[in-house]
């Protein structure tokens, strides 16, 4: 293809790209900034299947590179049909991972094909290697804690700090060898590169086996930044500019996101990933509720505190994600509101599994924008507030993150809902959050337990209040 259309279509593909992300950021433009967004992926994709150094001139190159497409799209299409809403999360840590180790083995194969001569693309190709490694690595142990099985119980590695100082280290003489001895020693700069792959692999691992309590959504967008720079580094070694321009606005967009989320969680990102180890305390946080159990209590009592009720906040988490409670939980602000209640949502930036998890879920369930209030907007409401229903929310409402120094929680902002004047907690049992650790919360004086999915409770009370 001639190399100026070539670029002209980069360039249609990056547009799309930057339009795409410029409309995700609303919930009512983000639908059509996904389709643009893949469009511009589509422009993309199909221009370097048009460019002959990428494919090669032979029937053999096409057949192999559209079998890989077919399978991807039919693969990917069909999971993320099926993945129900609580399992997105874990898909998007998968893909991210996924993003990394293609990265990576572009670069790989960059290196098979043709080992660079110069010190510069043979540094960007070994970058390219390493960060998609961690991106890979990482994203799959992430993958792992979010879906709840055996890894999420690995919170330990002895002396973690040296170890990934040590790798690090290791990693980055190994990947100055790679480019000093690029053009001039085959078998070394091979050797060297594959001590890169593997050391940044295992670099993955450790780095985020140890995260935990309620860290993992800052390292999930990190690691979302990394498959973006990755597949940057990819672009610089292969002399790409759409892989460049696609790959710099996942990284930017993944570290902005990271930042945010830091400041939300008010953590740095270097006291997350390199504090010392402290193993999970458990600890029932506060004396407060130290020797009470939970109050258990009946739909029907709860209702009879709700129809008096003049101020509601409803404090949405992962299990109203779980049960699909959100348009029972509308139904019930609607009996609320028309009862003469004033109600609001107080949702807190990691609540649910995703960033925005809340938000979508509400927005899905036709809840007005008005009344979705940020943590910081609602927690000076909440004194005033006569209840807060807490909905399948559990780590954000954790009064140990203010008030017991042990916990590993200890510093997160959370969602204040104890100091409302009456807390229902809507929630199956004993279970606890995403972190394993007890909550406080629970046994206080002004806090009562209706058990139950979330969706039945909720419907249950709605059905109270009469047709
Ligand atoms: P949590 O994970 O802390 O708690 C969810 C609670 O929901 C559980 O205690 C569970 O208790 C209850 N639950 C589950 N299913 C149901 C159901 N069907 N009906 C009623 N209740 C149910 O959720 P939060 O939203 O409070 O906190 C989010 C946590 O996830 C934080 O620790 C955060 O750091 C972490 N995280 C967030 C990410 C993000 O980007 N938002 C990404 C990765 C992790 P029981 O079993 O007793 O019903």
């Amino acid at each position: 293809m001639n190399p100026t259309l070539v670029t002209v279509l980069y360039m249609v593909s990056a547009v799309l790209f930057v339009r795409g992300i410029k409309l995700l950021g609303k919930a009512a433009t983000a639908r059509r900034g996904n389709a643009l967004s893949a469009a511009g992926m589509l422009v993309a994709t199909a221009t370097v299947l048009c460019e002959r150094e990428v494919i090669g001139s032979g029937a053999r190159g096409y057949a192999v590179a559209l079998c890989a497409v077919a399978i991807g799209s039919v693969v990917g299409a069909v999971w993320a049909r099926r993945v129900r809403m609580t399992g997105m999360p874990e898909l998007v840590a998968l893909f991210n991972g996924f993003g990394g180790l293609s990265s990576m083995l572009v670069a790989v194969a960059g290196h098979m094909m043709k080992a660079p001569d110069d010190a510069f693309t043979a540094s960007t190709l070994a970058a390219t290697v390493a960060i998609g490694a961690v991106a890979f690595t990482g994203s799959i142990v992430a993958w792992g804690k979010l879906s709840g099985n055996s890894i999420r119980k690995w919170s330990r590695v002895p002396g973690k700090n040296a170890v990934n100082a040590a790798t690090c280290a290791l990693a980055l003489v190994a990947a100055a060898v790679y480019s000093a001895s690029a053009g001039k020693s085959p078998a070394c700069a091979a050797a060297a590169l594959a001590i890169v792959s593997v050391l940044s692999l295992a670099l993955g691992f450790t780095l985020v086996i140890p995260v935990g309590g309620g860290d993992m959504p800052v390292v999930i967008s990190l690691l979302n930044a990394f498959s973006g720079l990755a597949a940057a580094f990819a672009g610089f070694a292969i002399g790409n500019t759409v892989l460049v321009v696609a790959g710099c606005l996942v990284g930017a967009s993944g570290f902005i996101l990271t930042l945010v989320m830091c400041k939300a969680m008010n953590k740095g990102l270097g006291k997350l990933l390199f504090a010392p180890d402290r193993k999970a305390s458990g600890s029932r946080g506060g004396a407060a509720g130290e020797s009470r159990e939970p109050r258990a209590m009946s739909v029907e009592d709860a209702w009879a505190v709700l129809d008096a009720a003049r101020t509601v906040a409803v404090v949405p988490g992962y299990g109203m994600a779980v049960a699909q409670a959100q348009h029972a939980v509308k139904e019930l602000a609607d009996k609320l509101e028309a009862n003469g209640a004033e109600v609001f949502y107080a949702i807190h930036p990691v609540a649910g599994r995703m960033p925005g998890h809340m938000n979508v879920l509400l927005a899905e369930a036709n809840v007005p924008y008005e009344q979705l209030k940020t943590a910081d907007e609602a927690n000076p409401l909440l004194p005033s507030t006569d209840v807060a229903i807490v909905i399948g929310a559990n780590d954000v409402v954790n009064p140990a993150a203010i008030e017991d120094p042990s916990s590993p929680i200890h510093g997160m902002p959370i969602v204040n809902a104890f100091e409302a004047r009456t807390v229902f907690v809507l929630k199956r049992g004993r279970g606890t959050g995403f972190s394993g650790l007890e909550n406080p919360l629970f046994t206080r004086e002004n806090v009562a337990m209706v058990y139950g999915d979330a969706k039945q409770t909720c419907t249950a009370l709605a059905a109270e209040f009469g047709a």
